[in-house]
């Protein structure tokens, strides 16, 4: 079902684990597989200087946020804010049309993530 890439990905993703001194989470989750994403980002000069993630869920999810968080590093909040699902499933080679909506999670664990980091620092600025 799954592309030789993605499975690559599943297997041995850079980017999983606990992100230290991140500046901002974002958590979000589907019902249709049960997928809970959760991205940790590292803010410096609105720039995204590192990017972690926690999964809980299905292979697609799992190797969706490992390219997206891949995808925003080094990026200014902007254009990581313009990465979408397509450039996601691009990046994986494709996934099959029912699982879709795991890489739509990415794409939405990266603005929860940002606008989480945006609402804590527009709190210390007040
Ligand atoms: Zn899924």
């Amino acid at each position: 079902m799954y592309n030789e890439k993605v499975l690559k990905i599943f297997e041995n993703p850079k980017n999983a684990g606990l992100l230290k001194g991140a500046n901002g989470v974002g958590k979000v989750g589907n019902m249709q597989c049960g997928d809970v994403m959760k991205v940790y980002v590292l803010v410096e000069h609105d720039k995204i200087k590192d990017a972690k993630f926690k999964t809980f869920g299905c292979v697609s999810a799992i190797a969706s946020s490992d390219v997206a968080c891949e995808m925003i590093k080094g990026k200014h909040l902007d254009d990581a804010l313009k990465v979408t699902n397509k450039d996601v499933m691009e990046a994986l080679g494709g996934l099959p049309p029912q699982k879709v909506h795991c890489s739509v999670l990415a794409q939405e664990a990266i603005e929860a993530a940002i606008t989480d980091y945006k609402k804590s620092t527009e709190k210390k600025k007040k």
